[in-house]
This record gives C-alpha cells, structure tokens and sequence, in this order.
C-alpha cells in the first residue's frame, strides 16, 4: 500500500485502541493527545500523518526535527521533543519545539527559560522522571523532579505541565504498567506541593506496544512512532 493511505489505516486502528482504552478506564479519547513518532522518517512520513489528520508530531533530534519542521512550516504541526536535550542545544529546541517532554534538571529549564524568553516563544515542557534508577536512561530522580517544578513558578515562558517516563523496555506491557501507575502518583504526591498556577495535568507515557496500558493508568500524552508509521529505518553509521 502507499505511504499515505497505510498511514491513514494505522491511525483508524490506533484510534481504535485509544478509544477502547479510554473506554476500560472510564476515560474519554478526547482527553488524550496522540503524538506521532516520526523520528528517523523522512518528511514524507510527516506530510502523511498530516494528510491523515495528524497534527502532533514528536522527534528526539533536535537538528532533525527542525529541517522537517523548516519543510513543512503551512502544516500546523505542533512538534514535541521526546529525546534527550543536551543542554548546548536548548536554543535550538526552544526555538523549534512546541513541547519538551525530557527536562530533567533545574538548569536546563532555565536555560529553556532564558532562550524562549529571548525568542518571544512560550514552551510547554514536561519533567522526565528516571524511575527504575537506570544509569543509561536520562531523567531526573524524584527529588530532582521536586526541584524543577518548585523551580517552576519562577519561569517566564515556559510552562511545567506534568512528567514523562521512559521504562525499561519490555515485551509485555503489564510490566511497566507499576511505572505508569507510579509516574501518576508522583505527579498527584507533586501536584498537592506546588503553588496555585502551576498545573501538572499532563501525564506522558506509552509508546506503541504499551500505550494501552498507559492509557488505563491515565496517561494525557501517549507517544506512537511504530504503530502509525511502520517499523523505523535502520540508523545510518
Ligand atoms: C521512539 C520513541 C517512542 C515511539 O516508539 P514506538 O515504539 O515506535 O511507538 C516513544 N517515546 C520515546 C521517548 C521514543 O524515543
């Protein structure tokens, strides 16, 4: 099938999924935001999400998304960063990026801060919680995760909006459902500590294999790359 029409198939199924697993948990689909994975796809990739309908897409380059964006700038696209910002890039990523799901420390929200300032942009951003304490995984441990959101009242442009959690991998979606449940009850346990005008209502959490499960522990946010676009090419060297 042709790129386009096999994207459009997809989405009617994910949108299925969704809408059942909204629908398990007493949750309407209307309260759950799709982002579409396209990283390592082309901008062709991008122009049949649009065509399907889709207007969230999320990238975890920050070079990369912005030559897609640069690409497709009449589209509406509101573009989410989901990998992992170094912080000589926060420029970039404010500039380009509608929403960054990874910060993970004091600093780098205030180094968004600063440039979404300067740029007259304001940025959405979610802190990424590293809870199976993994060396190789980026986020913040909890108590960093404390500090950015106290941290948060503070920030001219950017808007802490809730947390991400990227788990261990795993085949069977029940085991990370512990991870889902537990990023809701730190957003809950933080959301009783923060000031008026801070709302931590975005929960983002899932990915194609387990966005089900997330959805029934109440993700917000649920980030699909495979299920909508097929299996990713293999990175260049
Ligand atoms: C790649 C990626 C996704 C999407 O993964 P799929 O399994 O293709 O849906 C979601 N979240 C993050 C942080 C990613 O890097």
């Amino acid at each position: 099938m042709d790129l386009a029409p096999r994207v459009a198939a997809n989405l009617v199924s994910v949108t299925d999924r969704v809408a059942a697993a909204a629908a398990r948990s007493g949750r309407t689909p209307a309260d759950i935001r799709l982002v579409a994975v396209s990283k390592t796809f082309g901008v062709d990739y991008v122009e049949a999400a649009v065509s399907a309908g889709l207007r969230e897409l999320g990238e975890n380059k920050v070079q990369e998304a912005a030559r897609k964006k640069a690409a497709t700038l009449e589209r509406g696209i509101t573009w989410h960063f989901i990998g992992h910002l170094q912080s000589n890039k926060a420029r970039v990523a404010a500039e380009t990026f509608d929403w960054i799901h990874s910060v993970d420390s004091v600093s780098l929200l205030r180094r968004l801060d600063r440039a979404a300032t300067d740029l007259h942009r304001s940025l959405n951003v979610l802190v990424q919680v590293d809870l199976a304490g993994e060396a190789t995984k980026h986020g913040g441990s909890v108590a960093e995760v404390q500090r950015v959101i106290d941290a948060a009242s503070s920030c001219e442009s950017v808007a802490v909006r809730g947390l991400m959690v990227l788990p261990p991998w795993s085949p069977d979606p029940e085991q990370t459902r512990p991870f889902f449940r537990q990023l809701r009850q730190l957003r809950d346990q933080c959301a009783t500590t923060t000031g008026a005008g801070l709302q931590l209502d975005q929960l983002s959490m899932g990915m194609s294999h387990d966005f089900e499960v997330a959805i029934e522990e109440g993700a917000t946010i649920v980030r699909v790359g495979t299920a909508l676009f097929g299996p990713r090419p293999v990175a260049q060297a």
